[in-house]
């Protein structure tokens, strides 16, 4: 070729990354691999291994125990002795070692990103710009939280052995997001890499015990799908944190529920990618490119539905067609790429057949019309558009190089078709106009949301989802929490049974009742009578009837969650104005205190003065909640990128709250006046032995200003409502204490929007200590951060 036909195409030949070490590291390991338990190398106990292929060639790279039962229990015995110890060391002597790690991942920074690329297929541009440099980032990161923990999480103690399930997208980064932390903060870890990728994971193992990091901290156990199930399922992880496809988030939860082990979801998602037409074109093109293919767009958070305003649609996606054109797929070791191989076959497979499938639903395709590699899996970039929002394309994780475009034309059509997924993990918004793109990111349900950018991340700023994306947050002070219990809370005890004295059979007494008011449900700011037109009686302790509730069912729940979803605008309302109405309900609380008083005595049987105590604790914590609802906001980092990276506590929306039995009041006042100071609406399901303090308490709502539907109680069962509440796909989260068997029960009927749930596991806490009962353990877990990243400059 001539050197104006070079300067006119402007190509460029290959420019491999050299192989030799990581080749070598193989060799030197014959390119077998054990399981890396307290501080060595062990092969399987059972004999059985499987094999990791090359995805850009296909060929075997090297050999892997499969984790047995043995192997798992192994591992986490080693973690478990190692525990007491790291956790006892000065937060001090933890932060050297993670600071360390850190050291050793920058030493050997070429070597890990060299092993990446060939064993995940990605670019090695990327693995080198980005998988390393960030996994070296948390660790420099999380070595600050370590160093910090006494005096910033005081309060809070390790968890303790966790188990960690990665997936294959990034295999070294996602081991620094879990393991970094779980570390840091004196939890010991037994990890299971994705089978398809697993190297990375045990030369991090080897880096780290070089660099000193005791024996049993860390333990890798490879393995397939059946060796992560082992791992849930063993009895001495107090925590799981799992990443991966939402279809196995749900096994977990449902696994795990009841257990008492903590649960991390870091699952699928849908992100959009919204472009407005006064949008920076060129630049939101090279955004697409971003979002959807990197790593071959085999990424949680990939921008895969591009929403795009009609003026400017056929404009953008010509452009968009145009640049993908230019896009280059090679070999991974190639510096000059931009798309390397899909993971395996597998994979490849199941995005060939959404893509035909999209296609068959009447998507128009465009692939770029560039030279694919021979051999291995290689997929070409691939746009489809004119597609329906409820075509499989739009709605599934194709977890593949394919961006999927529909149109919309106001802000709030771009809204409502960006929160129309079951996902919730992140969102792009692209404007020239800040105050547009600012309203878009507030009301897009993700847990990330980046304007004018996209796929970035940093350790200060927590990554995590919503909906069916999962729950809990990675990096950042949330994400530090995750791996943190409170102290307040460690020593409760299994919660005695309230007996709960039964009426004597009456049937075919039809005498005139002791009482004659029937306390109603309330439902949307009014008094309800319960569908079923059933009552119960309210005995006293010693069995006299004291007074009458409606029985509520599932329907009565649909109807509270309709009037909840409705009062939407309490949580856009200001900070200031939640704060007032919750001192105007504690005002009127105060002064009907005496009658208030006489109620909890009646009811439990207690003396005047505890009856009393509690009254005034719930006029305090309702001014604590109050108080806390103009302060509990947010942060603002800065992260290493010209820009801000907003930290924002959100509303999770609806909730559901099922009251322990005991403190009639008190304890409905502990859950739902946190949950309604940052913005939530409740379902409430008051005491089930002792309502009446709850059905009181709406004549104070009443009273209070405080807009229908913001809270709603419905009495009767605590278990069947819980459960109606748990199964209810619009409830957000579940806030449920009581008898061990309703938090099984909640955690196991949550899976079908993954809930979070937040209960006691039948452990009774005394609502009478602050320490317990209020603060800022409760808003945290009424909200959830949003991190919407604001980068600046020309
Ligand atoms: P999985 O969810 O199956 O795998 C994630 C991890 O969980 C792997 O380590 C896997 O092991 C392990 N695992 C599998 N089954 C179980 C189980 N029953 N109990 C405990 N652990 C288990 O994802 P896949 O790798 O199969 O990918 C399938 C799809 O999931 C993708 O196409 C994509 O849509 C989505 N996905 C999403 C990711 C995200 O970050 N959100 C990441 C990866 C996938 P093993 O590797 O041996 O199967």
């Amino acid at each position: 070729m001539s050197v104006s036909a070079y300067f006119d195409q402007m190509s460029y030949g290959p420019a491999p990354e050299a192989d030799t070490e990581a080749r070598n590291w193989l060799k030197h390991h014959h390119s077998t691999f054990g399981h890396f338990i307290n501080g060595a190398f062990r092969p399987s106990t059972w004999g059985k291994t499987f094999p990791a292929f090359e995805p850009a060639t296909g060929k075997e790279l090297a050999m892997f125990a499969a984790g047995s039962a043995e192997d798992v229990d192994g591992a986490v015995s080693a973690a478990r002795k190692a525990q007491g110890a790291w956790a006892k060391l000065p937060g001090h002597q933890r932060a050297r070692h993670l600071y360390a790690i850190a050291r050793m991942i920058q030493r050997h920074g070429r070597l890990l990103a060299v092993v990446e690329a060939i064993d995940n297929g990605k670019p090695v541009r990327e693995t080198r710009d980005i998988d390393i440099p960030l996994a070296a980032r948390h660790f420099y990161h999380h070595a600050g939280w370590a160093q910090l923990q006494e005096t910033e999480f005081a309060d809070h103690t390790p968890v303790g052995v966790v188990g960690q399930i990665i997936p294959w997208n990034f295999p070294l980064l996602m081991l620094a997001w879990k393991v970094a932390p779980a570390l840091a903060l004196g939890n010991t870890v037994v990890l299971k890499p994705a089978e398809f990728t697993s190297l990375t994971a045990l030369l991090f193992a080897e880096l780290a015990a070089a660099a000193g990091l005791p024996p049993g901290v860390l333990n890798i156990v490879t393995g397939e799908g059946d060796t992560g199930a082992l791992l849930v399922d063993h009895p001495g992880i107090d925590k799981i944190a799992f990443t991966g496809s939402t279809e196995v988030g749900r096994v977990i939860r449902q696994k795990t529920a009841g257990s008492g082990k903590s649960l991390t979801l870091e699952l699928g998602g849908k992100s959009p990618f919204i472009v407005f037409d006064d949008a920076d074109i060129d630049g939101a093109v090279e955004g697409v490119v971003d979002a959807i293919w990197f790593n071959q767009g085999q990424v949680c958070c990939a921008g895969s539905r591009l929403l795009v305003q009609e003026g400017i649609a056929p404009k953008f996606l010509a452009r968009l067609r145009r640049r993908m054109q230019t896009l280059r797929v090679g070999q991974p070791l190639d510096k000059c790429l931009d798309m390397g191989a899909i993971v395996a076959p597998v994979q490849l497979k199941r995005i060939e057949a959404l893509v035909n499938q999209g296609v068959e639903e009447g998507a128009e395709i465009y692939q770029a019309e560039i030279d694919l590699p021979k051999g291995g899996s290689f997929y070409r970039p691939t746009l489809l558009w004119n597609v329906q929002p409820t075509s499989i394309v739009a709605t599934e994780e194709i977890f593949g190089p394919v961006a999927v475009a529909m149109t919309f034309r106001t802000p709030d059509e771009a809204i409502q078709l960006a929160n129309h997924s079951r996902y919730g993990l992140a969102a792009s918004v692209w404007s020239e106009t800040i105050g547009l793109a600012l309203h878009v990111a507030a009301k897009l349900s993700a847990g990330v949301v980046w304007v004018n950018a996209t796929n970035l991340f940093d350790a200060a700023a927590g990554f995590g989802g919503k909906k069916e994306s999962g729950f809990g947050r990675e990096g950042g002070r949330e994400g530090a929490y995750e791996y943190l219990k409170p102290k307040a809370w460690a020593n409760a005890k299994p919660r005695a049974e309230i007996a709960v004295p039964q009426l004597k059979n009456t049937t075919g007494d039809f005498a005139a009742p002791l009482v004659d008011r029937t306390a109603k449900l309330y439902v949307g700011g009014k008094q309800a009578r319960p569908d079923g037109n059933y009552n119960r009686p309210i005995l006293s302790p010693k069995g006299k009837v004291i007074g009458e509730v409606g029985e509520g069912n599932r329907k009565d729940i649909r109807n509270a969650v309709a009037a909840a979803q409705s009062a939407a605008s309490w949580t856009g309302a200001t900070a200031h104005n939640r704060a007032q109405i919750l001192y105007y309900i504690a005002e009127n609380l105060a002064a009907r205190e005496e009658e208030f008083a006489a109620r909890i005595a009646v009811q439990t049987g207690r003396s005047a003065s505890s009856a009393k105590a509690e009254v005034d604790m719930s006029i305090s914590r309702l001014f604590t909640y109050g108080a806390w609802a103009d302060k509990f906001d947010g942060q603002v980092h800065t992260p290493p990128l010209r820009g801000v990276a907003l930290a924002l506590p959100e509303a999770q929306g609806v909730v559901g709250v099922v009251c322990p039995p005991e403190a009639p009041l008190l304890g409905l006042v502990s859950l739902v006046a946190p949950l309604i100071a940052m913005g939530n609406r409740v379902v409430t399901v008051p005491s089930e032995p002792h309502p009446l303090s709850a059905t009181d308490f709406y004549t104070v709502l009443e009273t209070s200003d405080l807009p229908g539907g913001v809270i709603n109680i419905v009495t009767g069962s605590a278990m069947e409502l819980g459960k109606a509440l748990a199964s209810h796909n619009d409830v957000d989260a579940l806030w449920a204490f009581g008898s061990a068997e309703l938090s099984t029960m909640a955690e196991k009927a949550s899976v079908g929007n993954l809930k979070r749930v937040f209960t006691d596991y039948g452990k009774a806490w005394d609502w009478m200590d602050p320490a317990q009962g209020e603060g800022s353990l409760y808003l945290r877990r009424a909200t959830d951060v949003k991190n919407v990243w604001i980068p600046y400059g020309e």
